[in-house]
């Protein structure tokens, strides 16, 4: 399940370059221009009873179509902290290409951080692991995690996953998208078995390269090929 509490965003880095923000999407309705969506507190709505309109014991992909460390978002941010604050009983999922701007708008009871914030630093290329990482494990976070998407490059996360609990690796998609090579995903799933992380092969992205053989993979069937291979290393772990 998805909240968005805001809705639009540009480019932070090079795995940026062909988010669909600015394809077709982005164009249509604007996505460019920062903004809050009615979803904004829906966390905290009750229904006529008194009740949570969201029941608890689930995990919530927070700001997956935007980021929630946009600048724009500063004071709004400190309202959605309060809103998972009240929700001790939902896991928000946070993804972010801007974990250097955590600090700002940290809400002052922050302390070691909420139990209920699982946050996740997304890291493209190695120049971006070796600049976001030490930031991201510098940070009072409880639960942490990586997400290579879209994997650029191979990555070299050996001196950070110590302080991470899980590893999730995506190619790109899209019309444009990069080539993938599944030996840069095997490789990072080869780092996770030697660090005992869990690790996650999300998609293969619409370049696909295998055994020096780059196929075209139909969006629809990314998720499922990704699967195929039978390499996630999960322990039972539930994923959004
Ligand atoms: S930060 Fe995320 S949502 Fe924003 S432009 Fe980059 S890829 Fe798209």
């Amino acid at each position: 399940m998805n909240w968005e509490p805001w809705t639009g965003c540009y480019k932070a880095s090079e795995g940026c370059t062909n988010c669909y923000f600015y394809g077709p999407y982005g164009k249509r309705y604007g996505q460019n221009t920062i903004q809050k969506t009615d979803e904004f507190d829906w966390p905290i709505r009750r229904n006529a009873k008194g009740e949570y309109n969201i029941k608890g014991n689930k995990i919530l992909a927070t700001c997956f179509a935007t980021d929630f460390f946009l600048p724009e978002a500063d004071e709004w941010r400190k309202a959605v902290w309060a809103v998972i604050k009240e929700r001790t009983d939902i896991e928000f999922l946070i993804l972010t290409k801007r974990i250097d701007r955590f600090p700002v708008s940290l809400p002052s009871d922050w302390g070691t951080g909420y139990d209920n914030v699982n946050i996740g630093c997304t890291v493209e290329n190695q120049e971006l692991a070796d600049y976001r990482l030490p930031l991201f494990l510098s940070y009072p976070i409880k639960r942490r995690f990586i997400a290579c998407a879209p994997l650029l490059e191979p990555i070299d996360l050996m001196p950070y996953l110590h302080g991470v609990e899980h590893v999730t690796v995506g190619g790109e998609s899209g019309r444009e998208a990069r080539e993938c090579d599944f030996e840069w995903v095997l490789n990072i799933r080869e780092q996770c078995v030697k660090a005992n992380k869990t690790f996650w092969f999300k998609n293969t992205g619409s370049l696909f390269k295998r055994e020096g053989i780059v196929e075209k993979i139909n969006p629809f069937k990314q998720t499922a090929k990704s699967k195929e291979f039978g390499i996630n290393i999960l322990n039972g772990q539930k994923l959004f």
